[in-house]
């Protein structure tokens, strides 16, 4: 059996800090150059393993809240976890205010919560400064870093279903109600449209973590997330 103490060493531990230098040296670089094929593999390789200690923290969390027989949200409370958001130069303090409300603080691919992220969201650009993406509403998001890393330059992608190019959801103009939708036990998401099946095989919306974290935040009554606002 866990004890307490040792539930709240393993929930601190966060990411060790050789892989996290990596990762936000990578993260960093793709903003302002191409990485090369073998990079930009480390880097998915190291989306992975962050995404993978953020689920694993939230599990902690569960038994603790289990154990204290206490609100699995009072719990991360009592731990002082706040929401995190990379801070976005380029983005203006009141657009990043207005894109983070209209989300709900969440992804607004996969709609993972920022509340249980170790990584912080943060407000991208949904068409790429190098493809002329303007830094204006229309094209900002808030997007979780997994699927940020995964989408990296893409705007289209193909259609597993007919191999057709199609190109990816565009959250400030489609609602994701139109493009996805959740399967009964609100694990996996589903693509609904060509878009849709484009965009979850593109940005990898059923990540091997993200269903566990689902899995975890379903049992503990805090997923899925509200409905989102239509653009
Ligand atoms: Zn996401």
């Amino acid at each position: 059996m866990t004890t307490e103490s040792e539930l709240l060493l393993k929930i601190n531990q966060g990411i060790p800090p050789d892989l996290q230098r990596r990762y936000h040296e990578l993260i960093a670089r793709r903003r302002v150059e191409s990485l090369s094929e073998d990079e930009y593999g480390e880097l998915l390789r190291l989306t992975d393993q962050v995404e993978a200690i953020e689920v694993q923290r939230v599990e902690y969390l569960a038994e603790l809240a289990r154990l204290f027989k206490k609100l699995f949200t009072d719990v991360m409370k009592d731990l002082g976890f706040e929401h995190r958001r990379m801070p976005e130069k380029r983005v203006t303090a009141r657009q990043k205010r207005a894109v983070i409300e209209h989300a709900h603080d969440c992804c607004e691919y996969c709609r993972s919560q920022a509340q249980f992220a170790v990584e912080s969201f943060f407000v991208e650009h949904i068409v790429p400064a190098i493809r002329g993406g303007k830094i204006e509403l229309d094209n900002l998001a808030l997007s979780c870093q997994g699927c940020n890393n995964h989408r990296y330059t893409k705007i289209e992608g193909r259609d597993p279903a007919t191999g057709e190019l199609t190109p990816l959801y565009h959250p400030r103009r489609q609602p994701w109600q139109e493009h996805f939708a959740w399967n009964d036990d609100y694990t996996l998401i589903i693509g609904l449209t060509a878009t849709g099946r484009a965009t979850v095989a593109a940005l990898q919306l059923n990540r091997e973590n993200l269903i566990r974290l689902r899995w975890v935040l379903y049992a503990m009554g805090q997923h899925p997330p509200a409905e989102v606002d239509e653009p």
